[in-house]
């Protein structure tokens, strides 16, 4: 069974795995697997774009983004005629079966599935179904140049999948994500009398289930605490010669940039 996976530490934001399905679908009649996809308003690979925190702290997440090749895909389990999962896992939609169903692009919860109102025909990536037949990678795979973006048996990739985390929608999907950012906070330390940053403060984050972790402000003065899961966290600051400074209840549902906290001299 195939699966993909994508390390997003990999991921620059280049968008050449979009350009590639383009490029590959297009303007190609892949029968019996794919007719031409759309040059405009189809997105079978879609690069998201997230940013995270607010000016001046602020990080840029890239997810590649298309069907999930899920298990148990509704499609499948309302449509089985027109909508199979093969036997190496992927999902693929019959381009000749699929001719005037409309209701197959509601019934994905990952908005994966496209009209195509030339052919009016369901749409949407196959993980490049015809390539791997031949023996070759998607060309989305094919084409990525950090090598973000793997395809492979299931197997090969069994340490990773420990690692990886899924877009959860109960459907059991076989794309395979690692290194997704998660959650930040971040804030920073200063000295309005002096004008100055505080480097090597020492930074505690109260973890919601009570433990905490730490860390120190860098050249900027600046402290981020990396890959969180939403919920309540506490942040204490302490550097010699300075008054400590606590923030309690910083409620985690999006991540934050807490400010600059004026440390006043002790
Ligand atoms: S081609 Fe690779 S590096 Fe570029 S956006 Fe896609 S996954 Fe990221
Ligand atoms: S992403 Fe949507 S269309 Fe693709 S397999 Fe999952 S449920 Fe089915
Ligand atoms: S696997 Fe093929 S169809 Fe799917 S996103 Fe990549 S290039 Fe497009």
């Amino acid at each position: 069974m195939k699966v993909f996976v994508i390390d997003q530490k990999y991921c620059n934001g280049c968008y050449g795995c979009q350009i590639a399905c383009k490029d590959e679908h297009c303007g190609n009649d892949w029968m019996p697997y794919q007719k031409p996809q759309p040059e405009l308003g189809h997105f079978w690979m879609k690069l998201q774009e997230t940013t995270h925190g607010q000016v001046p702290r602020v990080k840029l997440e890239y997810r590649p983004y298309m069907c999930q090749q899920c298990d148990k895909c509704p499609l499948v389990e309302q449509w089985p005629d027109i909508v199979t999962k093969r036997d190496d896992g992927l999902v693929c939609i019959d381009p000749v079966k699929a001719e005037g169903k409309k209701e197959l692009v509601d019934a994905c919860p990952y908005g994966v599935v496209y009209w195509n109102e030339e052919l009016s025909i369901a749409q949407k990536c196959d993980g490049c179904a015809h390539l791997v037949d031949a023996g070759e990678v998607p060309h989305c795979v094919d084409l990525c140049p950090t090598n973000a973006i793997r395809f492979g048996d299931e197997e090969d990739f069994k340490d990773e999948i420990a690692k990886a985390t899924r877009i959860d929608m109960g459907t059991e999907s076989r794309v395979y994500y690692l290194n997704a950012p998660g959650l930040f906070i971040g804030g920073g330390a200063w000295n309005s009398d002096d004008d100055e940053v505080i480097i090597g403060a020492k930074v505690t984050l109260t973890m919601p289930d009570g433990t905490t972790k730490t860390t120190e402000t860098d050249d900027f003065g600046d402290f981020w605490f990396r890959g969180l899961e939403s919920g309540t966290y506490d942040v204490a600051i302490e550097a010699a010669g300075y008054a400590s400074v606590d923030k309690k209840g910083i409620n985690l549902a999006k991540s934050l940039n807490i400010g600059d906290f004026d440390m006043a001299k002790a």
